[in-house]
């Protein structure tokens, strides 16, 4: 068998570390080099509770998470959830490195065309594309404005400066004056030591985005200011976008999607290595078990998903309804030591209560990693 997986992220890679271990001539395609080129925050969330502690790469883990609204609460999410700050560059070069020790014919700098595309679709048995979003399958299919119906549009700097007073957890900002659709937005620091983080603004879009309506640039430097960090050097900038929610189609006759190109970052927070990574995975064993595993691709990501997504759908609903003196209440009342006012809270949102319980409660089958 003969497949071909086009990119190097955490979704490329998985799929041909996964793919490796069966006897398949695998092609593993980049346009750039591996590990260049990321914006991105660099921490990952380890949502359905299933993921092995990354290896090279890993800075730190992540227990607390402080959330600030008009106050400033600390929710310890790691006892629940795991999280890790990664230096991506790193991972993703061990992680190839590792592929390529196990059989992966890895072609950097090469830049695959939809008509390229085409011609692989005749050439190997199956095709990962892990391109990102918008696909390149979707450029040769005319699907990519599904990316960018209901999206969320991210500005980020790396700065070097003082970050102790957020070190070793990470922080998220909730903004104030956020229109309703704009939501959800917010502002992180993800320290990846004391003295380097990502830093950036994340708000929701649906269609294009009006600069007039809300322009993250500024909205960045604001947050800088307010942070204390206005004397942090600059030494990197970008964005990117995240598309919220999993594409209607995941299978193009032999070309399987995985990663972002199947639409699978969080509508809630933009973050998607962990799905990047399970459905790399999951791809790769579906199409060692042929066309019976490719027809059950979709069906087996939609069941990992179903109470992740249904508890971010309650949360983004609630950043959409609630302004900002209840948002912050309902912060203070689920991050509260005293059980009392936990339970009030809950009481005050059942529909959240309900689905985070079906979210912590769930056990997610723990895929077979391959690394
Ligand atoms: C600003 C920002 C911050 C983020 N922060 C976080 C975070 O902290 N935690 C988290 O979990 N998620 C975060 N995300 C989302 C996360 O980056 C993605 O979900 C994740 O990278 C998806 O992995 P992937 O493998 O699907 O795609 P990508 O990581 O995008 O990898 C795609 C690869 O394909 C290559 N490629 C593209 N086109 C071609 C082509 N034509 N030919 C050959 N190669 C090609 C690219 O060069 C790239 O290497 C963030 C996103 C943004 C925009």
């Amino acid at each position: 068998m003969k497949a071909a997986i086009i990119g190097t992220g955490p979704g490329g890679l998985y799929a041909a570390l996964a793919a490796s271990k069966h006897n398949i001539q695998i092609d593993l395609f980049e346009k750039r080099s591996v590990g260049e080129g990321i914006v991105c925050g660099e921490c990952i969330f380890d949502s359905l509770n299933i993921m092995k502690k990354p290896g090279r790469g890993l800075m730190h883990p992540v227990d607390e998470i402080v959330l600030q609204g008009r106050g400033c609460y600390t929710f310890p999410l790691g006892r629940h959830r795991k999280l890790w700050m990664l230096d991506r560059r790193t991972w993703q070069q061990d992680l190839a490195a590792c592929a390529v020790n196990r059989g992966v014919n890895l072609h950097e700098h090469t830049k695959i065309t939809p008509a390229h595309l085409q011609q692989m679709t005749k050439e190997y048995d199956w095709i990962i594309d892990a391109s990102g979003a918008p696909s390149i399958t979707s450029r040769l299919k005319g699907f990519s404005n599904d990316y960018f119906k209901n999206y969320l549009l991210a500005y980020q700097v790396v700065l070097a400066g003082d970050f102790r007073a957020v070190w070793p957890h990470i922080k998220i900002i909730f903004l104030q004056d956020i229109p309703a659709d704009c939501q959800p937005a917010y502002a992180w620091i993800f320290p990846k030591d004391a003295n380097l983080a990502n830093v950036g603004v994340v708000c929701s879009v649906q269609g294009t985005m009006k600069k007039d309506k809300l322009d993250l640039k500024k909205v960045l430097a604001r947050m800088i200011r307010t942070e204390g960090l206005n004397h942090a050097q600059e030494l990197e900038r970008g964005s990117g976008m995240a598309v919220a929610g999993m594409l209607s189609r995941l299978v193009y006759g032999n070309i399987l999607l995985a990663g972002d190109a199947a639409g699978l970052t969080s509508p809630l927070h933009g973050g998607g290595i962990d799905m990047a990574c399970l459905s790399g995975v999951l791809a790769a064993d579906a199409v060692v078990n042929g066309v019976s595993g490719v027809a059950e691709y979709h069906e087996k990501l939609r069941r990992y998903t179903k109470e992740k997504l249904a508890l971010e759908k309650v949360t983004v609903q609630k950043m959409k309804t609630l302004n900002f003196d209840e948002f912050d209440k309902l912060l203070g009342g689920i991050t509260s030591r005293r059980w009392y006012v936990r339970g009030r809270t809950a009481l005050q949102h059942l529909d959240m209560f309900y689905t985070t319980l079906k979210w912590f409660g769930t056990r997610k089958h723990r895929p077979d990693w391959p690394v």
